[in-house]
């Protein structure tokens, strides 16, 4: 057969280069590594997590020839229980105390939960039965007389951008010692919302930490931004103006409540400035609440690197911020822009460290600094610009310090109304350094901060770790599905967090993400070329043509098995190569988009991109390219999901929403949204795919040949499954309500 050539379309060379940190290309001995692979697979069992034999069947109506079935039942626990509040060792700092040392535990007032069917959880609002009294209004002049010189000061008038000059102090308040009294919360109280779908019955008796104290901003109103919002002028100038605030936009088809004022501050956001699920959740969960009549705002930094076609109006409206650092201050300009009616603000700082100017996001030395420098600079900014939002909503390790910034600087200098919630969206990165950090961001007592229960790292002495700190001083921590929060406090997935999140358990629980059904919806999408939705089903056989023809995949009867996804170890690569060579050989096409920042890992599979290159039936994609991955969801008929651990996975969220059959390993947030075919306990119009348990080629084999046979022997039974998922609900409506619901919670603690 003549040699395939590498589609146009990919706009990849037929013989790749020799892998360079810059062009991901193999070397040519590394295809052996992939093949090899093939052949035997190494099997890397999630971290602690037993290996479980595959079990008998009941019987299906394919009768797959290898492996067996997966084993379901094992959801641990049942209905959702409530640990009983116990004191605690490791708590949170309150500023309620003394010196902030030895916080007293209250016990919390468990709230109830509703458990949905489909796995998601809700926390139902509690009655705030006491709140404390706010020590303070909003922001005020006073406040501003009242700080301390120097940790928000003013910058000199002969500083120029791109100075990084010393203040006159960087002392804040948790250098000077204990906040003043009346920066103190009287009582810290737990926040003791616990969102979760499968925690077991007799759960560990965990102690019960205090929440950060802070008084209460019960009273406070929905504090929308001035009329001016967006031309920010430094605080002395930016006192609050109830009466000028612009209308919330009308929601009329939700439920009357009042609207928040709530601020994102993320590293990442789509479609600007994305590299995996984080930037998409930023992205639809910020317009979700803002048509429920929210003010949303968005706090990202200035990359270099943004795709500015999706950035509109982008103009100053902070022209001179001094952001405190080591023993000075760097200079900042923020902007405001729309992306896609979403209100960002972007840091720019000045200075020679060049944090947010290298041509991409992550993958630096200096990751943790910059994102430290980030997070102080995001809510230096909130600070003088007169912003006290209600909910401060961070994300992953990179804005994770922020808490810790507010709770011990910023609210004992005025900043009482803000709650945080945290939201962690992979505990596999957790920003752990050496202390020289404290040092840089104004956390100037190193024996407070390196405490074991404060941001000291459970493993490594002598460290410290920004999410563990972001755990312990938010008001509530949610990851991104119920199952994925149970095995990160249960079942050794939380990357030596797991001590932590039993401390912390009242104020954590799971939340799946949703999917932006304005952008990943097959019935609108502009990247595909036949609109289809339900009812029209066939369309999608117009797209699988057409992605046939941009890949040059031979035009047959066979199903389209894709893989997308970062080329991550945490995806199942081993199992992703055993998938490729086993769908091949059931008779199955397969096509695969995916790359890594990992030079070796891409190679490998550049490597297996050249043996199956005169494959008419395979085609390997090594890139990132949103517009080609709409193609695949629509014309794709099963999409594999093999992952080692997924905290809630979105490409089988997606897939669904196209009609393309998830085969999932059933963990984290895949075992919330696929339910299988054959073995589930859901009802039969809500199984939508297919899952296995156990982390090997025979668990693989299945699930994949259940589906594989099915779509050739059974096809009217595949058809009704397709019907089923599109018909799952997995937009943004109800995690949009669950975190409103985490954000009420919280804002009357
Ligand atoms: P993670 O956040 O771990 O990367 P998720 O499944 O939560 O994984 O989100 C992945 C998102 O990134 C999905 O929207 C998926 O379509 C997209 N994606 C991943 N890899 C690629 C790629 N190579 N090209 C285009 N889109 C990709």
């Amino acid at each position: 057969m003549a040699k395939k050539p590498i589609p146009p379309t990919t706009k990849k060379p037929a013989t790749p280069p020799v892998a360079t940190p810059k062009d991901e290309s193999p070397s040519k001995t590394s295809g052996a590594g992939a093949a090899k692979s093939e052949a035997s697979p190494e099997v890397s069992p999630a971290p602690g997590r037993p290996g479980s034999g595959q079990q008998g069947l009941a019987k299906a109506e394919s009768s797959p020839k290898k492996g067996t079935g997966p084993r379901k039942g094992a959801v641990p626990g049942g209905a959702a229980t409530l640990a009983p509040p116990a004191k605690t060792a490791e708590g949170p700092p309150r500023s309620g105390s003394a010196k902030g040392e030895s916080p007293t535990a209250k016990p919390a007032a468990p709230s109830g939960v509703v458990t949905g069917a489909s796995g998601r959880s809700v926390p139902t609002k509690e009655a705030s039965a006491s709140k404390p009294a706010s020590s303070k209004g909003p922001a005020s002049q006073a406040g501003a007389a009242e700080r301390p010189a120097g940790t928000a000061a003013a910058p000199r008038p002969e500083a120029r951008p791109g100075d990084v000059r010393p203040s006159e102090s960087t002392a804040g308040p948790a250098e000077k010692g204990a906040p003043p009294p009346s920066a103190q919360a009287e009582t810290p109280r737990p926040a003791a919302a616990q969102i979760r779908a499968t925690e077991p019955a007799a759960a560990p008796a965990a102690e019960v930490p205090p929440s950060p104290s802070a008084p209460s901003g019960a009273e406070s109103p929905v504090r929308p931004p001035a009329e001016s919002e967006f031309e920010v002028e430094p605080r002395s100038e930016m006192l609050p103006e109830p009466g000028s605030e612009p209308e919330p936009e009308p929601a009329p088809h939700y439920e009357s409540r009042p609207s928040l004022f709530i601020v994102h501050v993320t590293p990442e956001m789509a479609p600007v400035a994305k590299v995996g699920g984080l930037a998409d959740v930023v992205f639809g969960l910020s317009r979700e609440l803002a048509i429920r009549g929210n003010h949303v705002e968005i706090i990202l930094p200035k990359y270099d690197n943004l795709r500015y076609d999706h950035i509109f109006q982008m103009h100053v409206v902070y022209q001179d911020l001094w952001v405190p650092w080591y023993e000075g201050a760097i200079h900042c300009t923020v902007y405001f822009s729309f992306v896609h009616d979403r209100k960002c603000f972007f840091i720019e700082p000045h200075s020679q460290d060049n944090f947010f100017n290298r041509g991409s996001l992550y993958g630096f030395r200096d990751d943790v600094l910059r994102f430290a420098f980030f997070s102080r600079a995001a809510i230096e900014f909130m600070w003088k610009a007169g912003k006290q939002p209600d909910i401060i909503h961070c994300h992953d390790w990179q804005t994770a310090l922020l808490p810790v910034f507010l709770y011990e600087i910023y609210q004992p200098l005025g900043m009482h109304h803000p709650r945080v919630c945290l939201t962690i969206h992979n505990f596999k990165h957790q920003g752990v350094t050496g202390a020289d950090l404290l040092h840089a961001t104004g956390l100037h007592r190193p024996e407070r901060f390196m405490a074991y229960e404060r941001l000291g790292d459970n493993h490594h002495r002598g460290a410290i770790n920004l999410l563990k700190g972001g755990i312990v001083y938010s008001n509530f921590v949610s990851t991104v599905s119920p199952r994925y929060a149970y095995e990160t406090k249960e079942q050794g997935q939380g990357f030596g967090l797991e001590p932590t999140l039993h401390t912390h358990h009242m104020k954590y629980g799971g939340v799946v993400n949703g999917v932006d059904y304005d952008v990943w919806n097959p019935e609108v999408d502009h990247h595909i070329p036949v609109h289809y939705n339900v009812d029209t089903i066939d369309g999608k056989y117009d797209n699988k043509r057409a992605l046939r023809q941009r890949l040059m995949l031979a035009d047959n009867e066979k199903p389209i098995v894709a893989f997308i996804g970062r080329l991550d170890p945490q995806k199942g690569l081993e199992l992703v190569r055993h998938g490729i060579f086993y769908s091949l050989g059931k008779g199955a096409q397969f096509v695969l988009l995916g790359s890594s920042p990992d030079h070796g890992i891409n190679a490998d599979f550049w490597g297996l991109k050249n043996m199956l290159n005169e494959n008419p039936d395979c085609h390997l994609e090594i890139g990132f390219d949103e517009d080609l991955s709409h193609l695949i969801y629509a014309g794709a008929d099963i999409i594999l999901v093999p992952s080692q651990f997924e905290p809630c996975g979105l490409t089988q969220l997606i897939a669904l929403r196209y009609g393309t059959i998830p085969v999932v390993r059933s963990v984290g947030g895949l075992a919330d949204t696929v339910f299988d075919k054959d073995h589930s306990f859901h009802a039969l119009h809500e199984r939508n795919g297919y899952s296995f348990e156990t982390y090997d080629n025979q668990g693989l084999e299945s699930a994949l040949g259940r589906a594989i046979d099915c779509y050739y022997e059974f096809p009217d039974h595949f058809r009704e499954l397709m019907k089923n998922a599109m018909r799952s609900d997995n937009s943004w409506n109800h995690p949009g309500q669950d975190y409103l619901n985490i954000y009420d919670f919280i804002r009357h603690r």
